[in-house]
């Protein structure tokens, strides 16, 4: 097991006790986080639903299951990258996240970069993205436009992305959201699963070599 992982263990088994905010009341479980603890890019959502609260793992409902298409539509499976979200505790009914909650619980996410220290994070939604860009700018004015910020004491690419929730039930928005992931092992550095080859066509018929005799 690798010195990161260890350490991202560790520190997910001090926030499984976490009591900063009042959410801590209503939780079935903490949902820290998932993935590689050495990922080259990390995803930051906005807070666990009622899955991800059932099941202690983030982006597992509809929501999940569009990101995780969208990932395998650039070669990555979930494992190969970390997820988290800014709340680690469901709001209740799914509200939005309240600002003591945020300031309560950055602090976990911040040391979650620190550890895992990503490359590229992609910000889903307005939440994260206001968070980590420390600027209020919502994620219709910024999405697909990657920005150096200092986070964890590095700098990392922050690369605004709409919410996979809000682009479920907008198609335009998904096209959006498709293009924007498009870019992702670019800004990785990496070139992107090669694309599904055509089957070789026949060579072109060779010109019959008649004997002369
Ligand atoms: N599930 C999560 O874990 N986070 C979100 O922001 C939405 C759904």
């Amino acid at each position: 097991m690798a010195a990161a992982d260890l350490s991202l263990l560790a520190y997910g088994d001090v926030v499984a006790g976490c009591e900063r905010c009042a959410l801590a009341a209503g939780r079935t479980q903490v949902v820290f986080g998932s993935g590689s603890p050495d990922a080259d890019l990390m995803f930051v959502g906005e807070a666990p639903g009622f899955h991800e609260d059932k099941q202690g793992v983030p982006f597992v409902g509809a929501a999940g299951q569009l990101l995780s298409k969208l990932l395998a539509g650039i070669g990555l499976a979930r494992e190969d990258v970390y997820i988290a979200n800014v709340l680690k505790c469901r709001p209740p009914g799914n509200r939005d996240p309240l600002s003591e909650e945020i300031e309560a619980c950055e602090g976990h996410l911040f040391k979650q970069i620190e550890l895992i220290r990503p490359l590229v994070v992609a910000t889903l939604g307005n939440f994260a993205t206001k968070l980590l860009s420390g600027k209020p700018t919502g994620i219709t004015r910024v999405h697909g436009q990657a920005q150096d910020v200092t986070l964890g004491g590095r700098t990392v690419l922050l690369y605004p992305l709409f919410h996979p929730a809000a682009a479920l039930y907008t198609p335009r928005m998904l096209d959006v959201l498709e293009a924007d992931f498009a870019r992702l092992p670019d800004l990785l550095g990496c070139d992107p699963e090669p694309a599904a080859v055509e089957p070789e066509q026949a060579p072109e018929a060779q010109p019959v070599q008649l004997g002369l005799f």
